[in-house]
This record gives structure tokens, C-alpha cells and sequence, in this order.
């Protein structure tokens, strides 16, 4: 039985020089696993059971979509809790269920349908990637790393993740949540936010499953399984701030535990600004009333613009940067709408 009240879990004092060198002398090690090598298979194995029966049915998941649904969801999910894109990637995948049908919708119907995602650009880059999709690549995805990495709005996380949850490729697939349970468990020190280091890339590579992909389905195979089991941990039981030791599968294996969990929660980021009163806010108030003005109207005159935000000054520079960013358009007389 694990005590996790014993732990000194706020009051360590935590050198990240340390931290570092225990990452990079592990990560250089050819064959360091946690202090016994046999552990990283065990907790493969672990992961993938508790995979089986804790993984949330999502409907990008289990081979129930096709590239572009998985695509789809990881853009949204960038910056968004998976949870709450399930009722965006629903409506969205109905409406436009391939990149050919979104590439040329209207902007002003992708923005809508973007809804309350949050960092609505996302949606204008899915835009642009769809018709590049659409137009060079006769709608599907390309399968290789460097032409997806390549389209517009996908970075290196999002090309791996689509590499392996849709074409089931053997690829470590480097995000947030990956890189804390790894480091927290094979490591035995926090994970520290901010871009992914060389040692981290380094060490999700090493720990890869091989794959016999011809005795599995794509979304079967062991390397996948393990991303998505990994990540699954990082969101839902080894998260940043309140790790969910007593729950873990892989409790009894976890370096990060056994040590005491040594600077806990400790983040070498800036922490979130808060949203109220925020550029973000603004931003997004106007965006909302575009949104929801009644069918037939899409201009908000001046007067309703203002009404908005007190602040005219701030309220103007977000309308001037929502233009600047393609998501709105400035008519004479100060009114705004939306892109057509
Ligand atoms: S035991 Fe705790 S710290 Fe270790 S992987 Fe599990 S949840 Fe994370």
C-alpha cells in the first residue's frame, strides 16, 4: 500500500541544475530504465492493460475515424481539455467530414464552428492545411513525417501524433503530458514545462515498443498503444499538479514516487495569465456577438462593438489584431463582421 501523506510533497527544495543532469546522464546512458532495465517493459505491459479498460471513448479513437478525423482532433486539442472538444469535433466532422469539403468553406462558417475552442487561428490554419490537402495531395493526408510536418499550423507533436494514432507508424510522439510521466517515472524528477529538450526526445525514443505491426491493427500496435496509454496517464492520473499516486498502474514502479516526489508541480514556464480582463477576453466577446447574431445579419455596427468592453482603447487594439489575424473585417463607419 502506498502512503502518500508521508511525502514531502510542497516543502522540497529542488536544484533544476540537478534536476538536468540527472535527466541528461540518464538520457546519455545506453541503458539506464529506471534503476532496473527489466522495469520499462513491465511498465509497458502494465500501461497497455490498464489502456484496455481506462482509455475514454473518444470517438477519434480506435480506428473509428479516418486520418483527417485524427488530425482534426489533435489541432483541437492543442490547447483545449480532449473532453471538451468532443461536441466540436462531432458537429465539425459532420459538416465537413474531409479536407475538400472544409477547404473552401466560408471563413466566417469555419470561425463560427470553432466556437468557444479558444485561440480561434487554429481554425483558419486548419482552413489553410485542408486546402493543401485537398488541392496537392487529391484529399489524403500525406503519410510521411517531413510532408506533414510541412502543412500549415502542424508542428512536430501533431505530425507524430497523426504518424502514429492514424497510420499507425512507429514514432515517439513527444507532448506535455508525455514528457511528465516519463521523466517523473523512468527519471524520478519533475518535469519543468517549456520546449522539449534534446534528453526528453532522447528518452521517449529509447522507450518505444518495437512493433510486429503484421499480427496487429494499426491502432493495436504496441508503439501506439503506448503513446496513447502515456499520454492517457498524463491527462487523467499523473497530471502536473496533484498526481493521482494511490490510482496509478505503475505506482509500484515510478522513480518520481520512490524519490518523494521531489519538486512536485514545479514548472520552469510562467504561470497562466489570468483570463479576465485579458486581450484573450476581449478577443473573444467580440468574436461571440459575431457569432451570435441572428441568421441574416453579419455586421455589428459601431455602437454594438462598444458596448462590449469599457476599455475602447483595449477594445480597438483587439479589433485591429482580430483583423490583422484574418478573423474579422473592419468596415468603414467602425462596424466589424466576420470574413466571407
Ligand atoms: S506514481 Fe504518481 S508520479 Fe508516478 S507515474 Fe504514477 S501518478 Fe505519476
Amino acid at each position: 500500500m502506498l502512503r502518500i501523506g508521508t511525502m514531502n510533497d510542497t516543502n522540497t527544495t529542488y536544484d533544476t541544475a540537478v534536476r538536468d543532469a540527472d535527466f541528461d546522464d540518464f538520457a546519455d546512458s545506453a541503458t539506464a530504465v529506471t534503476s532496473d532495465a527489466s522495469d520499462a517493459d513491465e511498465i509497458a505491459t502494465t500501461l497497455a492493460q490498464w489502456w484496455q479498460t481506462n482509455a475514454r471513448d473518444l470517438p477519434w479513437r480506435f480506428g473509428r475515424t479516418t486520418p483527417w478525423g485524427v488530425l482534426v482532433s489533435e489541432v483541437m486539442s492543442q490547447q483545449t481539455q480532449m473532453g471538451r472538444v468532443v461536441p466540436y469535433w462531432t458537429a465539425w466532422m459532420d459538416r465537413w467530414p474531409d479536407a475538400a469539403a472544409l477547404a473552401d468553406a466560408p471563413k466566417s462558417d469555419v470561425i463560427t464552428a470553432w466556437g468557444r475552442l479558444g485561440y480561434p487561428r487554429r481554425a483558419l490554419r486548419l482552413q489553410e492545411c485542408a486546402h493543401v490537402i485537398a488541392y496537392d495531395y487529391a484529399d489524403e493526408l500525406p503519410h510521411t513525417y517531413d510532408e506533414l510536418l510541412a502543412l500549415p499550423g502542424i508542428g512536430d507533436y501533431t505530425a507524430s501524433a497523426v504518424l502514429s494514432f492514424a497510420f499507425g507508424e512507429r514514432i515517439a510522439v513527444v507532448d506535455t503530458n508525455i514528457r511528465r510521466v516519463l521523466s517523473r517515472a523512468f527519471v524520478g524528477v519533475e518535469s519543468l514545462g517549456g520546449s522539449a529538450s534534446p534528453a526528453e526526445r532522447a528518452l521517449a525514443k529509447r522507450l518505444l515498443p518495437d512493433d510486429d505491426s503484421a499480427k496487429c491493427r494499426r491502432f493495436d500496435r504496441p508503439s501506439v498503444v503506448w503513446n496513447q496509454a502515456v499520454m492517457e496517464l498524463g491527462a487523467t492520473v499523473c497530471t502536473a499538479k496533484s498526481p493521482l499516486c494511490e490510482a496509478c498502474p505503475i505506482a509500484g514502479k515510478c522513480a518520481f514516487l520512490r524519490n518523494g516526489r521531489p519538486g512536485l508541480g514545479q514548472r520552469r514556464t510562467r504561470p497562466r495569465q489570468r483570463f479576465q480582463g485579458t486581450d484573450r477576453q476581449v478577443r473573444g466577446l467580440v468574436l461571440n456577438a459575431l457569432r451570435g447574431l441572428p441568421d441574416g445579419e453579419t455586421v455589428l455596427d459601431r455602437k454594438s462593438v462598444e458596448r462590449l468592453w469599457k476599455d475602447h482603447v483595449q477594445l480597438d487594439k483587439c479589433i485591429a489584431s482580430l483583423d490583422e489575424d484574418g478573423l474579422i473585417e473592419i468596415l468603414p463607419g467602425g462596424g466589424v463582421r466576420l470574413p466571407v
